[in-house]
């Protein structure tokens, strides 16, 4: 592959000690040299390092391949329960049914599908929620970076039968893919089947990625073990230790008693953490993925984004599925966020530079992905460029204008996307 000097009136590295002030380069390029990145600097300075690279001049600005923190590719297909409807429990016993009607193709094909809606609108990498193992190989061969964390939905009964049995096989079988462990939620996964599963992906070196506070039917049953959770527990016939008992806690302080917070961690939603729980996830190092276009259309209610953006939590942003989502676009996400945010009441004028930082580096550190999150010489060639205006901030620009304006996608040197 010819080296290339991809060159834009803005480039965002996202680098140095303030990367939203420091990382913002006019007039900039990026030298690529086979899956690495050459150089950063201004347009004069790299072309004139690599005289012989081909120069792609974009409009816009660049910036890193964004980090998609919370999906589930495999429910691209989807979408048509996004538009249902249902309220969160209802949903989530729709989408159960659903699922037995599909194959292993269309599953493949759904995730597939997704893989591309998320490369077309310039993300890179992405915190893969897994339910059947499947999926693992197109998602691999795609080439898009991130993890692919492996969901367990299970009671003591379900996880003896063979869940267990079908956790490991899919932990165990190669598939060229970062892999990562998803205990679902403190509700649907049983605390002996929960402590296990973080005892695993702690003796293995493994992320985790459950998701955490999404409904307030989620802090009542782990408080109290009431509520429509324990009427779906009832139905169902499954059990669980909180059922009719509860923790007598809130759902970050639970999962810390399993152990289940930590670096190494980082929750979707977190819809409904009090004061005390952003506190105990800021402490353990636990960064929170938000959907709230997802939280929306589900009627789980609005995250605190404001008091997570004053208090210094650490962020990142995520598409959920088409299945409760409308689309894959981080930009979109962000958008909305951003709306959330100034309604909550939150003014400071870092609003949309830490909002980018979300989508970038907060993103590719919850995920632990070092080198992913900016623009580094020697680091990974993975960048997106965003046709929007380049004379406002390129912060508020990305924010306001980013959402279907991405017009190149770089993945490991090759461009997957263009318009
Ligand atoms: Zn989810």
């Amino acid at each position: 592959m010819p080296l290339t000097v991809h060159a834009a009136p803005v480039v965002l590295t996202m680098t140095g000690d303030d990367p939203a002030r420091d990382g913002v380069l006019r007039d900039a390029a990026v030298a690529v040299d086979g899956d690495r990145i050459a150089g950063v600097g201004p347009v004069g300075e790299v072309a004139g390092r690599f005289p012989d690279a081909r120069v792609r001049r974009w409009p816009g600005v660049i910036t890193p391949g964004l980090v998609n923190a919370h999906a589930h590719l495999q429910y691209t297909d989807f979408a048509h329960l996004a538009s249902s409807g249902l309220p969160f429990p209802e949903w989530l016993l729709a989408l159960n049914r659903e699922r037995a009607g599909y194959t292993e193709a269309r599953w493949q094909e759904s995730a597939r599908r997704g893989v591309h809606l998320m490369l077309k609108s310039g993300t890179t990498a992405v915190a893969d929620v897994v339910t059947h193992a499947c999926v693992l190989v197109p998602v691999a061969r795609s080439g898009i970076r991130g993890v692919s964390y492996i969901e367990v939905l299970a009671d003591d009964a379900a996880w003896a039968a063979k869940r267990r049995d079908r956790f490991f096989a899919a932990l165990d079988t190669p598939v060229g893919r970062t892999l990562g462990v998803s205990p679902h939620t403190p509700y649907s996964v049983g605390s002996a089947v929960f402590r296990e599963l973080v005892a695993v992906a702690r003796e293995r070196g493994l992320r985790m990625h459950p998701h955490l506070a999404e409904s307030a039917d989620e802090v009542e049953f782990v408080r109290s073990g009431t509520g429509s959770f324990a009427d779906v527990h009832h139905a169902l016939g499954t059990t669980h230790e909180l059922l009719d008992a509860g923790s007598g806690l809130a759902p970050g302080g639970y999962l810390d008693t399993l152990g289940a917070l930590g670096p190494d961690v980082h929750v979707a939603h977190g819809v409904h953490l009090d004061a005390a729980d952003r506190a105990l996830l800021r402490e353990r190092g636990t960064a929170v993925a938000l959907c709230v276009r997802s939280n929306a259309t589900l009627k789980a209610g609005e995250a605190p984004v404001a008091d997570y953006l004053t208090e210094g939590s650490p962020l990142a942003l995520g598409t959920d599925s088409l299945a409760s989502g409308p689309s894959l676009d981080l930009w979109e996400e962000a958008s909305a966020v951003r709306e959330l945010a100034l309604r909550q009441g939150y003014t400071a004028p870092d609003l949309d530079a830490r909002l980018v930082t979300a989508a970038t580096l907060g993103g590719a550190q919850a995920l632990g992905l070092p080198a992913a999150g900016h623009l580094t010489e020697g680091g990974p060639a993975d960048l997106a460029v965003f046709k929007v205006p380049t004379d406002l901030d390129p912060h508020t620009s990305l924010i306001t204008h980013g959402a279907g304006s991405c017009v190149g996608t770089v993945l490991g040197g090759r461009l997957v996307h263009r318009r």
